[in-house]
C-alpha cells in the first residue's frame, strides 16, 4: 500500500496529464479516427514519465506496491479521462497478473522488473474465438519439446480473440493447454510464428488497441511456463478475479460519474419552459438522482472489498469482486445512457462526449466476465451460504442492519434489513420448490443478492461517514447527510426489488400455488417494504439539492 500523500500526488499528476494531453477535442478526434495513441500509452506507462504501471508492481521489483484501494482510486480516475486508455493500462496489469500470482521468483524478477523499469506493455491472452465465458473450452495447445527425458520448451498453436494491447504489446501471457491442463506462457512480440491481426473496428473504447492473435508453432523455452508447473493456469486466473474485477468496477464507476458530471452542469444552464432543467424534478429525479444512488452503492461495495483485500482477507473475494463489478458497471451504463437523454439532442452528438462515454462504458459489462456470468458467480456462492446456514444467512445480515438502524436511524439500514429478510424468504422458497433448476431464477437471484448486499454496504458506509471513520483514502464527494440520503434512496430500490421481483420470479416459476400467494407475500414483508417508500421524494429532493449545491443541502454544507 502506498501513503495517502503519494496517492494524492499520483492522482493529481494523472488529472493534470488528462487535462493537458487529452482534452475533449483530442479524445473526439482519436475516437473518430479509431486510433490507439501509442505514444500516450507509452507515456502513461514509462517509469520516467507518468509511470502508472509502477502502482501495480510490488516494491521488491521496482514498483510502488499499491494496494487494492490505491488501484481502485487510480482506475476510477483513468476511466474518467478515457476508458480506451484505461483499458490499455489494465491490459498490462492483467497480462502480468498470472506472473504476480503464480510465477517463480526468477520469472517475477525478470518480467515485473521490466514492467517497472522499462515500461514494457503486456497483453492478456485468454479469450479465443470459441472460448469466451467458458475458458475451459480453450483450444490453444502447448506441446512439450523434449530433450530425452527433459522438457526444454513448448510449441504453441492456436488463436486468441479480442486481446487488448494485442497489436502493441511487448510481451503476452498466453493461456494454452499442456498435457497437464491449461497453463500460462510468456511470449514476446516478434517470436517466430506469432502474429496479430489489424485492430478491431469497435463500438466503443476506440482508443484501445484490440486485436486477434495467431500462434503457429511458436517455440518458447521451458522457463516461459509461468510458475514452472503445468496445469495451474485456470487457478492462477481465478486467484486475482477479486482484484481485477474491482478494477473494472472502478472503470464503470468512473465512466458513469464522468457522464453525470457533464449532465449536471449542463442542466443548470439549459433553460426550458422558463427555468433551468436542474430545477425540473421530473428531470433530476429520473435522469440524475437514481443514477447517483446506484453508482454510490457500487462505490460502497468497491471500497469495502478493496479494504478487505488490503487487510489480507481470507480467500480471493471473487464473489465480492463480482458484486462490485456487476453493480458498478451496470450503474455506469445506466448513468451514461441517462446522460445522453439529459443533454437531449446535444447528447446525441459527438461533440458533448456523453455518447462516447456511453459507447466506451458498454464494454465494462462484457470483459473480465460478463454481467450474466457475474450473476451466476454471485448466486452460486451465496446459495451455498444459504444452504449451510439453513436459510439464516440473509436473516442474520438483516439483523446486523437492524442493529445499525438502532444506532443510525438516518442511513437506510432499516430498509436494507427489509431487503435482506425478503431475499432470505425468496431463497428459501426457491430451495423448497427447487426453483434454481431454472437457470433464469438462479441468475435473477444473483441480481437480488447484489442489490440487497449493496444496500447493506452503502448503509454501513454512510454510518462510518457519520462517525468520521471512513477509510483515509475513501471518496469524500458527499458529506454525511448527503450520503445518508443517497443510502436511503438506494435501500428503498433494493428492498422493492428483493420483495417484488422475488415474488415475481417465485410465482412465475411455480414456486407457490395460487392459494399460497397471499401468505408468501406477507412472508416477504411487502407491506413494510411499501411503507418504507414513504419519504422517497423528499430524500430525492435533498439529494438533488446536494448535487446542485442549493436549498437545504447548501444550508447544511455551510453550517458544517
Ligand atoms: C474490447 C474487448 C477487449 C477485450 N480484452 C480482452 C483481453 O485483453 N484478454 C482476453 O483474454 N479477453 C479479452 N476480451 C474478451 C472478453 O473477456 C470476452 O468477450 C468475454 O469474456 C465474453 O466472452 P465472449 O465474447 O466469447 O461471449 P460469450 O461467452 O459467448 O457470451 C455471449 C453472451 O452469452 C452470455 N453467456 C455466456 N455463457 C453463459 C451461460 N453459461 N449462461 C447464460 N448466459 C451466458 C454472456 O453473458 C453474453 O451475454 C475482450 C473483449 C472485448 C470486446
Amino acid at each position: 500500500m502506498i501513503a495517502k500523500k503519494t496517492l494524492k500526488l499520483s492522482l493529481k499528476s494523472l488529472k493534470d496529464f488528462g487535462k493537458k494531453r487529452l482534452p475533449d477535442e483530442v479524445l473526439i478526434d482519436l475516437d473518430a479516427k479509431d486510433e490507439c495513441p501509442l505514444e500516450i500509452v507509452r507515456h502513461m506507462c514509462s517509469p520516467d514519465k507518468l509511470g502508472i504501471q509502477l502502482l501495480f508492481v510490488p516494491e521488491e521489483y521496482g514498483g510502488m506496491g499499491g494496494g487494492a484501494f490505491d488501484v481502485y482510486v487510480i482506475c476510477e480516475e483513468m476511466a474518467r479521462i478515457g476508458l480506451g486508455l484505461a483499458t490499455s493500462v489494465l491490459a498490462t496489469f492483467l497480462g502480468s497478473d498470472p506472473i504476480t500470482v503464480g510465477a517463480t521468483p526468477e520469472q517475477k524478477k525478470i518480467w515485473l522488473s521490466r514492467i517497472a523499469d522499462e515500461g514494457i506493455l503486456f497483453a492478456y491472452g485468454a479469450t479465443e474465438p470459441d472460448a469466451g465465458s467458458d475458458l475451459g473450452a480453450l483450444q490453444t495447445t502447448a506441446e512439450r519439446v523434449m530433450d530425452g527425458e527433459r522438457i526444454v520448451g513448448y510449441k504453441i498453436n492456436g488463436s486468441k480473440q479480442w486481446i487488448s494491447n494485442g497489436g502493441i504489446a511487448d510481451a503476452y501471457t498466453i493461456l494454452a493447454n499442456t498435457p497437464a491442463g491449461p497453463s500460462w506462457f510468456i511470449v514476446e512480440k516478434g517470436a517466430k510464428g506469432f502474429n496479430h491481426d489489424e485492430p478491431e473496428d469497435k463500438h466503443g473504447i476506440r482508443l484501445s488497441n484490440t486485436a486477434a492473435l495467431a500462434l503457429s508453432d511458436v517455440y518458447v523455452d521451458a522457463d516461459r511456463l509461468v510458475g514452472g508447473v503445468e496445469g495451474q493456469g485456470l487457478n492462477q486466473a481465478q486467484a486475482v478475479f477479486g482484484y481485477t474485477r474491482l478494477m473494472v468496477a472502478a472503470f464503470g464507476l468512473g465512466a458513469g460519474w464522468a457522464a453525470l458530471d457533464r449532465a449536471i452542469p449542463y442542466s443548470t444552464k439549459r433553460i426550458q419552459a422558463g427555468a433551468p432543467l436542474s430545477e425540473k424534478q421530473g428531470y433530476t429525479h429520473k435522469l440524475i438522482v437514481p443514477n447517483v444512488a446506484r453508482l454510490e452503492a457500487g462505490r460502497a461495495f468497491i471500497e469495502e472489498t478493496a479494504e478487505r483485500i488490503d487487510a489480507g482477507a481470507e480467500g480471493s473475494l471473487n464473489t465480492e469482486g463480482a458484486i462490485a463489478k456487476y453493480m458498478s458497471t451496470e450503474a455506469g451504463n445506466l448513468a451514461a445512457d441517462a446522460s445522453i437523454q439529459a443533454l437531449g439532442g446535444y447528447g446525441y452528438t459527438h461533440e458533448y462526449l456523453v455518447e462516447k462515454i456511453s459507447r466506451d462504458v458498454r464494454i465494462t459489462t462484457i470483459y473480465e466476465g460478463t454481467s450474466e456470468i457475474m450473476e451466476m458467480t454471485i448466486s452460486r456462492d451465496r446459495w451455498q451460504l444459504h444452504l449451510k446456514t439453513r436459510g439464516q444467512h440473509y436473516h442474520e445480515q438483516a439483523r446486523q442492519c437492524e442493529a445499525l438502524h438502532a444506532r443510525h436511524p438516518e442511513v437506510g439500514a432499516g430498509t436494507a434489513a427489509l431487503a435482506f429478510h425478503a431475499l432470505a424468504e425468496v431463497m428459501e422458497r426457491s430451495r423448497a420448490a427447487r426453483l434454481t433448476r431454472h437457470q433464469h431464477i438462479l441468475l435473477r437471484l444473483g441480481e437480488l443478492i447484489a442489490f440487497a448486499e449493496s444496500a447493506g454496504c452503502l448503509a454501513h458506509r454512510a454510518a462510518r461517514m457519520a462517525e468520521g471513520k471512513l477509510h483515509e483514502k475513501a471518496n469524500q464527494r458527499f458529506d454525511a447527510a448527503g450520503l445518508a440520503a443517497i443510502s436511503r434512496v438506494f435501500a428503498r430500490e433494493a428492498a422493492l426489488k428483493a420483495g417484488q421481483d422475488g415474488l415475481r420470479w417465485v410465482v412465475g416459476a411455480g414456486g407457490v400455488s395460487d392459494a399460497e400467494v397471499a401468505a408468501f407475500e406477507s412472508s416477504l414483508g411487502l407491506p413494510a417494504i411499501h411503507r418504507a417508500q414513504a419519504g422517497l421524494i423528499a430524500d430525492m429532493d435533498f439529494v438533488a439539492d446536494v448535487l446542485y449545491n442549493r436549498g437545504a443541502a447548501k444550508k447544511v454544507a455551510s453550517a458544517a
